[in-house]
């Protein structure tokens, strides 16, 4: 109580304005492959957000918020992420889907009411792998599992999943109105990392060369417009519920069990041929037990060709092989796509 005014010392608290500017006090990496969603939720979470309340901050209105702009990210958005964040802009708008040329085949997202206990709500289209959910030091969602054509994960070979385990609603996590990480469902808190069954070899095997040919047109092999190979795989109609639907629609359990029958030969589809897009299904489908050995010789000759005294005598051009099964996918194609019924 004796102690001096001179003895005390007084520190003016450096201004946290002007320490952190008009960046959010955390930022969060986006991890590899990751979708621009998945990485919004994290972001949001790791500055005490909410996902649910974080499009409010970015001033995106809807309870689907962020798969909105996973399809489209406006500028002033992107800016404002790149402000917040700091992270180079390449970085967050590789995250998003724009300008993608495989749009026809991403899951259609659902535009629910917001009431969890909504049907609406239920049914959002978002598959995943528990199992890299369950490497993941923080759950993400990779852009990879927004493909309608696929159906396991091509590191684990086991199913994906589009419901949760334990009360069957969809994948939502920008509806999570809590601090909770992303493998926990919205719904129930249930963990969503139970295993699924590992996915049969012939479904992979057909999902693998439909991924591979997909690949190909994404780097400028390939037809574009409505006769290209995403377009028509996305314009084919299969009947579910008693309505034709585009594959883009289809619940995962669905879309693996057609796999499955085209993986088999699907003889009652074989007939419905004439439809240029369901021939191109069948055509693939014939195709995919002959895809490994071709890319197998490919990169055999590749490889010889690069490694000396390694050069082995192949059958045949290889290359010219696996160019042929492309240009036959895409032949026959005499009638126009509007004989095929609009997936939309
Ligand atoms: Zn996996
Ligand atoms: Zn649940």
């Amino acid at each position: 109580m004796t102690q001096s005014a001179s003895e005390i010392t007084v520190t003016p608290a450096r201004d946290y304005g002007n320490e952190v500017g008009h960046g959010w006090p955390v930022v969060v990496e986006p991890a590899p492959g990751e979708l621009l969603s998945s990485w919004l939720h994290r972001l949001a979470m790791a500055n005490g957000i909410p996902p649910q309340y974080f499009g409010r901050v970015l001033d995106v209105a809807g309870g689907d918020w962020s798969a909105k702009l996973d399809r489209d990210l406006p500028g002033r958005i992107l800016n404002l992420l790149v402000e917040r964040t700091r992270l180079p802009t390449e970085d967050i708008d590789g995250l998003a889907l724009n300008r993608d040329p495989l749009t026809r085949l991403r899951m259609r997202q659902t535009t629910g009411s917001g009431d969890a206990r909504a049907s609406t709500a239920r049914v959002n289209r978002l598959q995943y792998c528990p199992a890299c959910l369950k490497e993941d030091r923080a759950p993400f969602f990779r852009r990879g599992w927004t493909l309608a054509t696929r159906v396991s994960c091509f590191r684990h070979g086991c199913s994906l999943r589009d419901q949760c385990p334990a009360c069957g609603g969809g994948i939502a996590p920008s509806r999570q109105n809590r601090l909770l990480r992303q493998q926990f469902c919205v719904w129930c808190d249930a963990d969503l990392r139970k295993p699924t069954l590992p996915a049969e070899y012939d479904v992979q095997r057909l999902e693998r060369l439909i991924d591979d040919l997909l690949r190909m047109h994404v780097a400028g092999h390939g037809r574009h417009g409505k006769t290209s190979l995403p377009a028509m795989l996305g314009a084919a109609c299969f009947t579910f519920n008693g309505q034709p639907t585009s594959i883009s629609r289809l619940p995962h359990r669905v879309r693996y069990v057609l796999f499955r029958q085209l993986a088999d030969g699907m003889t009652h589809l074989q007939k419905r041929s004439v439809h240029p897009a369901i021939d191109l299904w069948t055509r693939i489908a014939r195709a995919a037990p002959k895809h490994s050995d071709l890319v197998a010789l490919l990169s055999a000759e590749i490889t010889s060709q690069i490694t000396p005294g390694t050069k082995t005598r192949s059958r045949h051009p290889d290359l010219a092989d696996l160019q042929q099964v492309i240009v036959r996918l895409h032949s026959n194609r005499r009638t126009s796509l509007a004989t095929a019924m609009p997936a939309n």
